[in-house]
């Protein structure tokens, strides 16, 4: 946990550098759709970490990947998320303390919940009555889970899909990440923006588009380099009207 000194030093930099929403990503490790009642449990501590740790240096979301049902059914993998949130939020008040947890769409590989917007749509009305629950949509788990979003007329339906089911205003974050792979390939693999199979013109009507107004966009790029995270912010940050 960090300590009281620490808090405050975070809340007085992101004061300093206007830096908001704070949104942090779940440990990879954590699989809250697991079938090995050990894998499970120890989902539901560290889970319960990440929110303890969240609430104690003020950070708005939490993003987390809905996981992998592998050994069950979809149907299940669903009903142990919706438990194991329960279970490790139990006595915690995030409505108090502003944050929320956003469901994460995923690229697809076999078993892992989350690569369709219905389902990630179904896990935020599900948790809907139970924390403060929204979305995260990532452009490269998008287009690799087939979603067309290299054309304007393609991203634009993509959009109304999303507002269909999760609804657009309930994704507070945009993961802006090119990606290495085809759409449709269900390889997650994420690349420089404008220089994958997504392009560069698909975040410019990303990051100017009206509906999309109240999200945070976040670049999950590789850093080869040193100065890539930099340059690929610049990339996106080139792009807005
Ligand atoms: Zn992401
Ligand atoms: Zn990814």
């Amino acid at each position: 946990m960090p300590s009281a000194l620490e808090c405050t030093e975070m809340r007085r930099m992101r004061c300093e550098h206007d830096l908001t929403p704070l949104v942090i990503h779940v440990n990879y490790l954590v699989n809250l759709a697991a079938v090995k009642p050990d894998v499970y449990a120890k989902s539901i501590t560290a889970f319960r970490g990440e929110v303890e740790r969240a609430l104690a240096l003020g950070a708005e979301h939490l993003v987390l990947h809905p996981g992998s049902f592998n050994g069950s059914t979809r149907e299940e993998g669903l009903a142990r998320v919706v438990a194991g949130i329960t279970e490790a939020t139990n006595g915690l008040d995030m409505a108090g303390g502003g944050l929320s947890v956003l469901i994460e769409n995923t690229a697809g590989a076999e078993f892992s919940l989350g690569s369709k917007f219905e389902q990630v749509a179904e896990l935020v009305n599900r948790l809907t009555p139970v924390i403060p629950v929204g979305a995260c949509i990532d452009t490269c788990h998008s287009h690799v889970a087939g979603y067309e979003i290299t054309t304007q007329a393609g991203l634009a339906a993509t959009l109304a899909a999303l507002d269909a089911t999760v609804g657009l205003k309930r994704i507070a974050v945009w993961h802006c990440n090119d990606a290495k792979a085809a759409c449709g390939s269900k390889l997650d693999r994420h690349e420089h923006i404008g220089e994958g199979t997504i392009g560069l013109a698909p975040f410019g009507w990303l990051l100017n588009d009206p509906q999309l107004r109240h999200a945070a966009f976040i670049a999950e790029t590789p850093v080869d380099e040193e100065g890539d995270d930099r340059r690929d912010v610049e990339a996106l940050k080139g792009l807005v009207d």
